[in-house]
């Protein structure tokens, strides 16, 4: 099946050399409801800015429901609803006409429209504010109010970039039932964050960004399972082979790092002691053992304790 998003070598450099892509690629399933997930200044809003035509890419290919960026854009816009980080609608006009001018960039005919913002107000409960100028809503409402904004040309692919930052819990809760249901109705789903409990809540897929580069890219189970391992480097002698270590145990994996040492990664540490066996009985002497936390980890502490 053509993926719904599919991100190649995708680099950004803004002015004054700052890279903010260096090489991201990912693709998204149809269906699927996908996490990129990265500390403040990761590149995850270049990502989105991107995909939705808000900033121009330095190099690399972009392909949403197979057809191209480049060549396409017209046709990509009708297909995406996107929710930005900022509010950006006119805070001076009431939030009925904030939907129907959406619904009418979208070329969607009058009777059509009101249909359509009726509904998409009710949904997010805010439709008792459809007189009423964006400026008078709360911020939970003004978040409720882009999510509706975003729906208006039924997109089948949906970006959301960082959708709860500043909603209190509840209306937290609300966005995220209402990301479910629309999950459900086979919306593909994007969303951005930094909140690991989101991820946790909504995600089936976690692609982690760091400084411009992709550097984990999983299922969220093969995530959670990766964050409970141990990781130790183990020197050697250097008396093995590439493939020596492959596949020795279902308990942890073994793997070269450079001609001397060797990874392994753990998630039962009583069983250390065989794997060092395990690499002994291979005829490799052991010099130094170190525990080392990886990287995925590390970001996630970052992450979780602000
Ligand atoms: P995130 O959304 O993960 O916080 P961004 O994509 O906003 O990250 O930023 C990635 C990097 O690019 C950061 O170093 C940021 O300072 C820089 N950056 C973002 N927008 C601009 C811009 N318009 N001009 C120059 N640098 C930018």
């Amino acid at each position: 099946m053509t993926p719904a998003l599919e991100v190649s070598n995708l680099s950004k450099v803004y002015r004054g050399n700052v890279v903010a892509l260096d090489g991201v690629s990912f693709s998204i399933s149809e269906g699927s409801f996908f996490a990129l997930l990265g500390p403040n200044g990761a590149g995850k809003s270049t990502t989105i800015g991107i995909i939705t035509s808000l900033v121009n890419k330095s190099s690399g290919q972009v392909r949403v429901f197979g057809l191209d960026l480049d060549h396409d854009r017209t046709r990509i816009k009708q297909l995406i609803g996107v929710v930005p980080q900022e509010f950006n609608f006119n805070v001076f006009e009431k939030t009925g006409n904030i939907i129907r001018n959406q619904a009418g960039y979208f070329g969607i005919p009058p009777k059509e429209a009101e249909i359509k913002t009726a509904e998409l107000l009710k949904k997010t409960k805010i439709w008792y504010k459809r007189r009423e100028t964006s400026r008078s809503l709360s911020g939970g409402m003004k978040r409720r109010l882009m999510l509706a904004r975003s729906l208006v040309n039924n997109p089948k692919l949906l970006i959301l970039d960082e959708p709860t930052t500043g909603a209190d819990i509840e209306i937290r809760y609300e966005i995220w039932e209402y990301l479910q249901e629309l999950r459900a109705q086979g919306t593909t789903i994007i969303l951005t964050t930094h909140y690991l409990e989101e991820v946790e809540k909504l995600c089936d897929h976690v692609a982690i960004i760091d400084k411009g580069k992709i550097i984990e890219n999983s299922t969220l189970n093969a995530l959670l399972a990766k964050l409970k391992e141990q990781s130790f480097l183990v020197t050697t002698d250097g008396k093995f082979n590439d493939d020596t270590f492959d596949k020795v145990s279902t308990h942890y994996r073994i793997a070269k790092v450079d001609t001397h040492t060797l990874e392994i990664a753990i998630s039962d540490v009583d069983l250390l002691g065989d794997a060092l066996n395990n690499i002994r009985g291979r005829g490799v002497k052991i010099k130094n053992i170190s525990n080392k936390t990886n990287r995925v980890e590390q970001l996630f502490l970052k992450l979780t304790r602000p």
